[in-house]
């Protein structure tokens, strides 16, 4: 139960002061606590031995952290990092396929810290399910990759999705995610989270289809889409995937610009990232929970 006397910061100020939301919170600095490796889909241009590329940047792989060690490096990292107003679990796989862990860790971090913004990001495969668990939990700021609303071509972009205890492929894994996707992002928005909307777009296959998808989350109350560039993985199914450049890429943004507010800063960051955005901290802090636990 909040005190009353006590005046804890509203979304609108958590969304002033995180700086992928706000171009003008550059000063204020993030970080990722790297605690969910497993993953309940597969994407077609991820690798699962590196970071999820969906928030973060592929072909790094980051040390996982147990609740516990994640909770002395933030201990850690907020006595030595300025500014710091957000932490976000990036990864390494999806949030929600480790649910526990992500909870325990924002618990431990509410406990000493009332004020920090919590953002996540994630598939959305699970959000129907723990949308509201994430809100008690006090996340005010969700990511959701959705890179398209139509299963036939969502079909072409996941291999798999394995939804509660039964895995399913193609066109049917892709309506399930959708439909979990969509109807997680609408229970978020319906309550007053920010929902963030990240797309890849990937050349002969989605491309011409992101306008509709913008379009759809801007009927479901998103705040912003991210349109990202495809940053091919060694070894994924669209490792030789011709890109797109970034002349299409920015001219899909304002297309969609005309749709909704676009992102244009995102940094691709890794599931340990750590500072202002652009300048990055993590290798700094590694293991640096392992120094707090002597
Ligand atoms: Fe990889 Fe992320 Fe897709 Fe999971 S959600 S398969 S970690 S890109
Ligand atoms: Fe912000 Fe993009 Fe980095 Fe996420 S990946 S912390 S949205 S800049």
């Amino acid at each position: 139960k909040k005190d009353s006397a006590v005046k804890y910061k509203t979304i609108e100020e958590k969304t002033a002061t995180h700086p992928c939301y706000n171009c003008g919170a550059h000063d204020y600095a993030r970080m990722h606590l790297p605690i969910a490796p497993k993953c309940n889909i597969s994407c077609n241009y991820c690798v699962r031995k590196y970071d999820c590329p969906n928030e973060s940047r592929p072909g790094v792989t980051t040390e996982v952290l147990t609740p516990t060690e994640a909770f002395h490096k933030y201990m850690e990292v907020k006595k030595k990092v300025p500014n710091l107003s957000v932490v976000g679990i990036a990864g390494p796989g999806d949030v929600l396929a480790n649910f526990e862990e992500t909870k325990k860790t924002l618990e431990l971090i509410r406990e000493q810290d009332k004020e920090v913004t919590f953002c996540l990001s994630t598939n959305g495969l699970m959000l129907p399910q723990y949308a509201n668990d994430l809100i008690d939990l006090g996340v005010t700021h969700v990511t959701v990759t959705m890179n398209a609303v139509d299963p036939k071509i969502g079909g072409k972009i996941y291999k798999y999705v394995h939804y509660m205890g039964v895995s399913y492929y193609g066109e049917t894994a892709a309506a399930i995610l959708m439909s979990n996707q969509l109807a997680g992002i609408k229970m978020l928005t319906s309550r007053g989270i920010i929902c963030k909307v990240n797309i890849v777009m990937l050349k002969g296959i989605n491309e011409n289809h992101i306008p509709e998808v913008v379009k759809k989350v801007k009927e479901i109350g998103g705040t912003i889409t991210n349109i990202m560039q495809l940053i091919p993985v060694k070894g994924s199914v669209f490792e030789e995937l011709p890109l797109v450049n970034n002349q299409e890429i920015m001219a899909m943004r304002k297309l969609c610009g005309e749709t909704m507010q676009q992102m244009y800063h995102c940094r691709q960051c890794r599931a340990d990232a750590i500072g202002i955005l652009g300048s990055d901290r993590s290798i700094e802090f590694n293991s640096c929970h392992k120094a707090a636990d002597t």
